[in-house]
């Protein structure tokens, strides 16, 4: 058997497309762009690329972009400073700072100063324990994306068994709320699973970010899976691959995301849908 490819590229045009339209309906109405900052600190190439991407997906499906940039030495209190009047300011509906920040800022007190409201990228406390309790707001953007790629195949949740490999604050542990909400039966691992290759194939869903090359083998792949591969990870040669071995686990499993092209467009298409969606929630109302 050789897998069906999930197209992350195809789900995410379609996203951009829905947001593109109601955001031309508003318009249309004579109402405001919804407007999203983007704060860039320092020049970390990854960063840079990731900003731009953003910004350039902004301009597409008519987000107004409101780009700051910092210099790498920017003090906690001036970004503190520049998060409270985006804050404060009517016309700005999401603020999305870059991550990595540099070593004298404390990301964990950066993230956490931005309201919750326009906490674009779904990663304040609130909008985790929102989730959390099954009552989502601003939901995090990557495993937002990878329920939409679930969905694009036909998956279904209840009675399945999900598997996630990564715990982090960002992919991981989110992902575990959105998988749980949907009603798949989930388990997560980290590094200090035992069994982690007995684990992944009991998975009927698997969903590996770590960000190590190769970590989930093919032949742990449970026959029949959806696999979604978040990792991204440059090798020597500037190829960019996953964390699962693609080619073995392929002639495994039912449906798998390819590296590059199946997760990385639906984090930035999530983006677009929940400044919209920040925007509308603060205007009064939901999008779908
Ligand atoms: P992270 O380093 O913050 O977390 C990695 C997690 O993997 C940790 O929870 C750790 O416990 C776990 N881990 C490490 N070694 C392990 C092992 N041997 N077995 C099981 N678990 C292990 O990373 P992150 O920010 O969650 O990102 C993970 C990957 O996803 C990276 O490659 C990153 O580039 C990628 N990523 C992609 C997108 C996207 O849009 N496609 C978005 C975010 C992150």
């Amino acid at each position: 058997m050789s897998a069906q490819l999930i197209d992350g590229k195809a789900v995410a045009a379609a996203i951009h497309e829905r947001v593109r339209s109601a955001i031309a309906a508003r318009v249309a109405a004579g109402r405001r762009r919804p407007a999203l900052a983007t704060v860039l600190v320092g020049a970390d190439p990854a960063s840079e690329i990731y900003v731009r991407n953003k910004r350039l997906t902004c301009e597409k499906v008519g987000v107004r972009s409101v780009p700051m940039h910092f210099d790498a030495t920017i003090s906690e209190a001036e970004l503190l400073g520049a998060i409270d009047r985006l804050n404060a300011d009517d016309d700005i509906d999401g603020i999305l700072v870059q991550l990595p920040l540099p070593s004298q800022l404390d990301a964990t007190r950066v993230t956490e100063r931005i309201r919750a409201d326009k906490d674009v990228d779904g990663f304040h406390p609130y909008n985790i324990g929102r989730l959390a309790q099954r009552l989502p707001a601003l939901r995090p953007c990557t495993p937002f994306g990878v329920m939409e790629l679930l969905r694009s195949t036909g998956e279904t949740f209840k009675g399945k068994r999900a598997v996630v490999v990564g715990a982090s604050n960002h992919v991981g542990r989110p992902m575990m709320l959105e998988l749980m909400l949907a009603g798949a039966t989930a388990t997560c691992c980290h590094r200090f699973t035992v069994d982690v290759a007995g684990e992944v194939a009991r998975a009927d869903i698997l969903v590996a970010a770590v960000g190590k090359p190769g970590l989930v083998k093919g032949a742990w792949i449970k026959p029949g899976a959806t696999v979604i591969d978040v990792g991204i990870n440059r090798l020597a040669d500037g190829k960019i691959v996953g964390d699962v071995e693609f080619e073995a686990a392929r002639e495994r499993a039912a449906w798998i995301t390819p590296v590059p092209g199946g997760v990385g467009p639906m984090t930035v298409a999530m983006l677009m849908h929940n400044t919209l969606a920040a925007c509308a929630a603060r205007e009064g109302h939901a999008v779908d």
